[in-house]
């Protein structure tokens, strides 16, 4: 990124407070907002040519206020500042997929080979390899004229037939003057447009836009880009979560939760098994070791739906320990605008983000050093309006070429103590559509995925009733509503027999109480350490839920409650088997019988 930069400094470092510096404009150039600058410390141990990326937040006249993303050790008054003349931006182009960036988008294998696992300061390394030769295929010819986000060609990255476009700050329609085939890498031309106002400029596989900027307002503000309702559900093979809690194709969701109530593993099993085309995964380790797991996990799991390698599909947005804060808050930027930018493409792009309570303390932190007015708990007045400026970049968005993609996002919450009243909490349920509320009891009792069925709630559940409709079933929403409602209802009885026993309940109550955890045993909680169990596909969830509605809805006369407990349990136990037994085996043939015997048995 160090090309952007001037190299004469237009400004000098005023004050110094951690990682926030105050800066003084020689006047030569405008301050703006956003705007990254290069601050060159003179003092201490800092190293002759030493540059330190920072990024202007607050300006005042001729001065201004800026996070700076590296230790500001040996930063001192006087220092001379490079202004880069450009917001804090990311390089978007083939051979994003498979990589493990930092919150700026510096490869972190590439670091870690060239200098070991310290990392030095003012290291900015290229996104994208400067050597990587890709075949480039037009998809236009001489004469076409285009707008910004269109399709000049495309060149293969890894599974995916990666879009080159026209670049996203084009305004109005611009010709093609020249484009032609070949192997080149991403620095090289492929193409010219002549823009609206005469202009030629070369097009070449890459191209960067500012992070903060969501690219496909950008691109719907120019009339490229269309948005639609979310109209299909993201399917992650979870039954909680598919059945019960879905989460819309370009829809949003938070999974709040406890320490150690499962959420990065939860996360974890969605980037694994979910039906999108792109994963991005943006790691605000709690803990260091967390990180360094997600890092070296992912590279060896096999994606289950081709067969090979998982990081195929997926980007990883990982803060190392050594980063300040600030560089943890650009982390979900960076990682966003990716996926806007694969969405782009046409593609299904699926966003994880681990956790956002330590980003928004992130946000705290500057936020406190820039001594701006504290909202609720010390975080900035702004927190609410930060998060839903988030989770509103996710979407279903058609773009120019007629291709819908969509951006799907999901965020954990680690509230403090597990208070779920707290502020990041909160303003994320005040925006997200979806909520899995993680519970300790549940994570205790080794009832996994931990995701408290009473307290837990999804608008897409209505919203997509035309998509159940259509592919499961003409009454679903209705009867997966009823099931919830058993649920409720098991629960107060459970209740109820913890306080008067099981004697103080009727037969009745005593069946929906039976029924309920017979629920929560066999189709809530699904074992991820079983390799049939791990990932069920939509219509095996439809089938084995339909088979529960039947024996709900059997009229079950029993004796006794000891005999209704007998009748459950052999019952359970079949369910389990059937969960571990491969779809349509003849195993799982065996298990219907059985499970059908027992049912018109009673
Ligand atoms: P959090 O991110 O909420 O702090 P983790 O996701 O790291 O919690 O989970 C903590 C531990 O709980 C894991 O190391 C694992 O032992 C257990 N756990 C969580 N989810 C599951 C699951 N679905 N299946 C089995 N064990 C789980
Ligand atoms: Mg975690």
């Amino acid at each position: 990124m160090n090309e952007y930069a001037t190299t004469t400094a237009t400004a000098r470092i005023i004050a110094v407070q951690d990682d926030i510096v105050s800066l003084e404009s020689s006047g030569d150039r405008p301050l703006t907002k956003n705007e990254v600058v290069y601050i060159v410390p003179s003092r201490g141990e800092a190293k002759h040519q030493e540059r330190l990326k920072a990024e202007i937040l607050r300006i005042y006249g001729n001065r201004a206020d800026a996070q700076v993303y590296e230790s500001t050790i040996g930063v001192g008054v006087g220092d001379p500042v490079e202004q880069s003349g450009e917001l804090l931006s990311v390089e978007l182009g083939p051979g994003l997929l498979g990589q493990v960036y930092d919150g700026l988008q510096n490869p972190l294998d590439l670091l870690a080979s060239q200098f070991g696992y310290f990392l030095p300061r003012g290291v900015d390394l290229p996104a994208l390899d400067r050597n990587a030769k890709w075949a480039f295929t037009p998809c236009v010819q001489t004469g076409t004229r285009l707008y910004a986000g269109a399709a000049l060609g495309s060149v293969q990255e890894r599974r995916f037939k990666h879009k080159i476009m026209v670049p996203f700050d084009i305004r109005g329609e611009a010709e093609v003057t020249w484009i032609q085939q070949g192997n080149v890498t991403v620095d090289e031309p492929v193409a010219k447009i002549r823009l609206s106002g005469g202009k030629e400029q070369l097009i070449t596989l890459k191209q960067r836009w500012p992070v903060r900027n969501p690219l496909s307002q950008a691109m719907l503000r120019n009339n490229i880009n269309q948005r639609q309702y979310p109209n299909a559900p993201l399917v992650t093979h979870l039954r909680l979560i598919d059945t019960f809690f879905p989460i819309a194709l370009g829809g949003t969701g938070c999974i709040p939760g406890p320490f150690g109530a499962g959420k990065t593993v939860l996360q974890s099993l969605i980037a694994r098994n979910s039906e999108v085309d792109i994963v991005i995964v943006v790691a605000c380790g709690e803990r260091a070791g967390e990180v360094v797991e997600t890092i070296s996990e992912f590279p060896q799991m096999i994606d289950p739906a081709t067969g090979g390698s998982l990081m195929d599909r997926t980007i990883i947005i990982c803060n190392t320990s050594s980063m300040p804060v600030a560089a943890r808050e650009a982390s979900i930027y960076t990682g966003i605008t990716l996926g806007e930018y694969y969405r782009q493409m046409g593609l299904n792009v699926l966003l994880l983000a681990d956790s956002t309570s330590r980003w928004a303390q992130a946000m705290r932190e500057t936020s406190g050093r820039l001594e701006e007015i504290p909202g609720e708990e010390a975080f900035p007045a702004y927190l609410d309006s930060s998060i839903k400026g988030i989770y509103e970049r996710a979407g279903v968005v058609s773009n120019a070429d007629g291709h819908t993609g969509s951006l799907t996002m999901i965020g954990t919450v680690s509230p403090a103590g597990g208070n779920f009243e707290e502020p990041v909490t909160q303003s994320t349920l005040s925006t997200v559509k979806t909520f899995l509320g993680l519970s300790a009891d549940r994570a205790y009792k080794r009832f996994y995925p931990a995701v408290d069925p009473l307290l837990s709630w999804s608008r897409y559940l209505e919203q997509l009733n035309p998509w159940y409709q259509r592919e499961l079933a003409p009454d679903w929403t209705k009867q997966v509503q009823s099931v919830l409602q058993l649920l409720a209802h098991g629960n107060s009885v459970h209740e109820m027999i913890q306080v008067a026993g099981e004697e103080g309940v009727t037969m009745e109550d005593f069946v929906t109480y039976q029924e309920a955890l017979f629920v929560d045993m066999v189709y809530l909680q699904q074992d991820a350490f079983d390799k049939v169990d791990v990932s069920v596909p939509m219509q095996r969830q439809k089938e084995t839920f339909m088979l529960i509605m039947r024996l709900i809805d059997a009229d079950l006369q029993f004796s006794d409650q000891n005999h209704a407990r007998e009748y459950f349990t052999r019952l359970t136990g079949l369910f389990k088997n059937l969960n571990y037994a491969v779809w349509q085996s003849n195993e799982y043939q065996q298990l219907l019988d059985k499970i059908n015997h027992l049912i018109s048995a009673i």
